[in-house]
């Protein structure tokens, strides 16, 4: 591959994550209106037309809506449905894969992550809990600067079947928040620590913008099984459409950072694309 035709390429592929959120944004912004068009009384400056009006307002009938006290948030998100299973894999996206890193950010594992996704110009995407989030905001930021995409995987990391609805939503609101803040935009998707689901768990989630992934092929690496049988885990695992579960944080993640340096370069060389999803895929 010639120089401009990899320059095609990543210009491509960053328009296409562009577009993406353009996409996104533009369904927030079709939510918005049709809550204007639907709830808000006729007010009588505003011009005697119908809803096409509405899609594009005069600057002037705009500007009235937040002294009227109606106005909608600016980015209100469509509001997933409620699911009863967590989403295991991706669909329709051919030889792509997803890799995941659950329980960070930790300054310790995280960056050296990072540098291996950079240095094969691939996303993935950080499921962070909210307390180590607070404490490592920077790496947040980084990811957000890199393309990756940020997940909610609870405050505390607590086994949410054990706890009150009231707890559940306190351990995702309060990450929710510090992923706002510190990524630059609240998070999309969510997953439940030790893939321990409930309804309330999926209700809240849903309330709160996001979708349950889980995943398809676990590296156990948390149980540092070594460097080589997390390799081959990923590796004999591989397939369109996998999700697959490792750790940035919890503990000793040397063999973490290590498998993704081996297996990565693998995957790549056998064709796959190494992506995250995008938002409403299912
Ligand atoms: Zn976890």
């Amino acid at each position: 591959m010639t120089k401009d035709q990899l320059l095609t390429r990543l210009l491509t592929r960053r328009s296409a994550l562009l577009f993406g959120a353009a996409a996104c944004g533009a369904a927030g912004t079709a939510g918005v209106l049709a809550a204007v068009t639907g709830d808000q009384p006729v007010r009588p400056a505003a011009p005697a037309a119908g809803p096409a009006t509405h899609l594009a307002p005069k600057p002037s009938a705009y500007r009235l809506q937040p002294l009227t006290g109606y106005g909608p948030p600016a980015a209100a998100p469509a509001r997933p449905h409620v699911r009863r299973e967590p989403l295991l894999r991706m669909s329709g996206r051919g030889r792509s894969m997803v890799l995941t890193f659950d329980d960070g950010p930790d300054p310790r594992y995280t960056p050296d992550i990072l540098d291996t996704l950079a240095e094969y110009d691939v996303r993935a995407m950080f499921f962070v809990c909210g307390e180590m989030a607070a404490d490592n905001r920077e790496l947040l930021a980084r990811m957000a600067d890199e393309g990756h995409v940020v997940g909610n995987h609870t405050w505390s990391h607590p086994l949410l079947t054990r706890l009150s609805r009231g707890r559940i939503r306190s351990e995702m609101e309060r990450t929710c928040e510090v992923i706002e803040e510190a990524y630059g935009e609240p998070p999309v998707w969510f997953r439940a620590p030790y893939g321990a689901w409930n309804r309330a768990a999926f209700q809240l989630g849903a309330e709160l913008g996001m979708e349950p992934l889980a995943w398809t092929v676990d590296t156990l690496d948390w149980a540092t099984p070594g460097t080589r049988a997390i390799v081959g885990r990923v590796v004999n695992g591989a397939a369109p459409g996998v999700v697959v579960l490792s750790h940035d944080a919890g503990g000793d993640r040397t063999q973490s950072v290590r498998a993704l340096r081996d297996y990565l370069p693998h995957l790549l060389d056998s064709g796959y694309h190494v992506t995250v999803p995008r938002r409403q895929y299912a």
